[in-house]
């Protein structure tokens, strides 16, 4: 309770970013500091939302999903596969578009970085709306990957993000408004 207490003082909010009327949770403070850094790890890793034997691989999504994913990855002796937004890698790549709230945007892979029946544990900081973690998910299995579940630092409650996922196993570390 007391690691809890200090990581949660470690997560900073910031409103009005990145524009008004949003509340921005910052997780930068909780990296920069070892302590705060150690015990998020040590929670991502024991609130796993499957065993780590039923996944291949780690898939971490950009941009903060690629500080926790790799870490973990590391820790438990998996692989590390960055799902990028649009345009950022070489060709060839596979694609998924999702709706924002105004407009689209879309993820990419490598074609190749995911091979048929691989097992993902799908990482990122937050989950809001879901929209990025399930367009993640659907150019995982568009690849022929499985995914296997999904882990999240934070989860904004209020928004059914974690719903949206359906009954894909997931866990969050700290559920904030
Ligand atoms: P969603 O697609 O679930 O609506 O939004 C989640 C994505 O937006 C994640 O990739 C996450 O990094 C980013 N995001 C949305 N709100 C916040 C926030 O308050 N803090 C941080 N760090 N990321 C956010």
């Amino acid at each position: 309770a007391e690691d809890a207490a200090y990581l949660i003082s470690k997560i900073r909010t910031i409103p009005g970013f990145p524009k008004e009327g949003i509340l921005f949770r910052d997780f930068m403070p909780a990296l920069a500091d070892a302590r705060a850094f150690g015990i998020l790890m040590d929670a991502l890793e024991a609130a796993l939302p499957v065993s780590a034997d039923d996944f291949d691989v780690v898939a971490g999504l950009e941009a903060r999903g690629f500080l926790f994913g790799p870490a973990l990855a590391a820790r438990l002796g998996k692989g590390f596969i960055a799902v990028r937004k649009a345009g950022k890698l070489p060709p060839e790549t596979v694609s998924q578009s999702y709706d924002l709230e105004y407009g689209q945007a879309s993820v990419e892979i490598e074609t190749n970085a995911i091979h048929e029946g691989v097992r993902v544990l799908i990482v990122d900081d937050l989950i809001a709306t879901g929209g990025t973690a399930n367009a993640a998910r659907s150019l995982i299995e568009k690849c022929g990957g499985t995914v296997a579940g999904f882990s999240f630092v934070m989860e904004l409650i209020g928004i059914n993000g974690m719903e949206s996922l359906g009954s894909y196993p997931s866990s969050s570390l700290v559920r904030m408004p």
